[in-house]
């Protein structure tokens, strides 16, 4: 039997605001291309032996929908959807069964459906094995899952498929310690998709999986890790104290502001060998307050960022854009807040309702979505009616905020987080 494994294509922001191009750092930033995400390097690692297999990216190159294959598997998110579902469909065209699953798929599963022969919901380590066995005796379902695997069943994701530095502008290695959250972001899929208990991988385990792989720069997957409750914080404390006592690693983590800021916290973290934290401002309180500009909640994310950097940890700040709360003042405040706590790298994103978040059902209610187009559902469209802002200017805010938090700033030393990249943006990838 022989399988394809697709990475659909999706647009960059750049693709999007061609102006921006003007500015060498936001090119660094918004050309970046990474290698394939876990779904695709997941499904890599459980073909039997006999399974012939290729993994395509489908950012780099086009499909070539003439050669011969026996299943296609596409993993994708809500950006990728509208490529995927062309692909899965010029496939079907030709005769080729097509399963579909990842984010997307799993999140809103009847949209996928009329675009391939299976939906595979949830985690692919429950689903994949079934899938192959059905599609080898041409009986594929046309659901599998939803499946939530114990942590011990998870695989270790294929890292090595791709050629990271010949491909890629930035190949920091993905980790993922957790799957689960119990927040209620209500822009945030991740509940959705892994339910809201927390499945832990054994600390040790984690560990020595980041042992392995030497001092490559790795990227965790996980913001769990950096929440407040007792559980968690022992967790984290066992793992990054695991690390450290390995002699550290090359850190690249993920957060909001909800997180464990004590100081030893922050010592342990910087022990573990953390250079870069990002962290997404948006929904919970102290974004709400900086936002709103009260003055404590501003003080208190000042104090975040210098005591984070403080320790040799570059703070990378993403904005979310576009909540209900949001007014238009809120750009200078944003901006002003960046001088003044020594923020030098950051982003902004506008607010995407994804299918089948609380978010979304809340605007399809209210008659605000402006449309379904998924292909601009990735952070850099405006793509439901905003309460304070007409759409274009809203746009015009974010677009702004890129120009005018970047114009002034050394592209070297601000994308210095990114330690495993490309000196130059790459080309543009191809259409499919
Ligand atoms: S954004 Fe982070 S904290 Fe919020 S629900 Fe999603 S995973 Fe949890």
């Amino acid at each position: 039997m022989r399988v394809l494994i697709v990475y659909p294509r999706f647009e960059r922001y750049l693709e999007a605001h061609p102006a921006l191009g003007e500015l060498p750092p936001v090119v660094g930033m918004w050309k970046y291309k990474m290698p394939p995400a876990l779904g695709a390097q997941i499904l890599a690692t459980m073909p039997p032996d006999d399974v012939e297999w290729r993994i395509h990216d489908a950012n780099l190159r086009s499909v070539d929908f003439d050669e011969r294959w026996d299943l296609v598997a596409i993993s994708f998110f809500t950006p990728q959807a509208s490529s995927a579902y062309r692909i899965g469909d010029e496939f079907r065209a030709r005769g080729v069964p097509v399963v579909m699953g990842g984010m997307h798929p799993s999140m809103i599963p009847d949209d996928v459906a009329p675009h391939c022969d299976a939906v595979c919901i949830g985690e692919a380590e429950g689903t994949w094995p079934a899938i192959l066995a059905d599609a080898r005796a041409g009986a594929l379902r046309p659901r599998y899952g939803p499946s939530r695997p114990d942590p011990r069943e998870w695989v270790r994701p294929r890292r090595d498929l791709f050629d990271a530095e010949r491909d890629y502008d930035w190949f920091a290695g993905l980790v993922q310690a957790m799957r689960g959250c119990p927040r209620p972001c209500p822009y945030c899929n991740i509940p959705g998709i892994y339910g809201r208990d927390v499945r832990v991988r054994a600390p040790a385990a984690v560990a020595a999986e980041i042992r392995e792989l030497g001092g490559r720069e790795l990227y965790l997957t996980d913001d769990v890790v950096m929440m407040t409750n007792r559980a968690m914080r022992r967790y984290a404390d066992e793992l990054f104290g695991a690390i450290a006592a390995d002699g550290g690693a090359n850190l690249f983590l993920t957060s909001s502001l909800i997180f464990n800021a004590r100081d030893d916290f922050l010592d342990l973290l910087a022990a573990a060998g953390t250079r870069s934290l990002y962290y997404t401002f948006g929904f919970e309180p102290i974004s709400r307050g900086l936002y709103a500009g009260d003055p404590a909640m501003t003080a208190r994310a000042i104090d975040i960022v210098k005591r984070v950097q403080d320790r040799g940890i570059r703070f990378y700040a993403a904005f979310g854009l576009g909540f209900d709360e949001d007014e238009p003042a809120l750009a200078d405040r944003l901006l002003d807040y960046c001088a003044r706590a020594g923020v030098i790298t950051a982003e902004f994103f506008l607010a995407t309702p994804f299918p089948n978040t609380p978010l979304y059902h809340q605007l399809a209610r209210e008659g605000r979505l402006l449309h379904r187009d998924w292909g601009r559902y990735n952070g850099a469209h405006v793509v439901f009616r905003p309460k304070h802002f007409t759409p274009d200017a809203l746009t015009e805010t974010f677009l702004g905020l890129w120009r005018d938090f970047w114009i002034d700033k050394d592209v070297e030393r601000s994308l210095s987080c990114f330690q495993s990249r490309r000196g130059a943006p790459s080309p543009a990838a191809p259409a499919d």
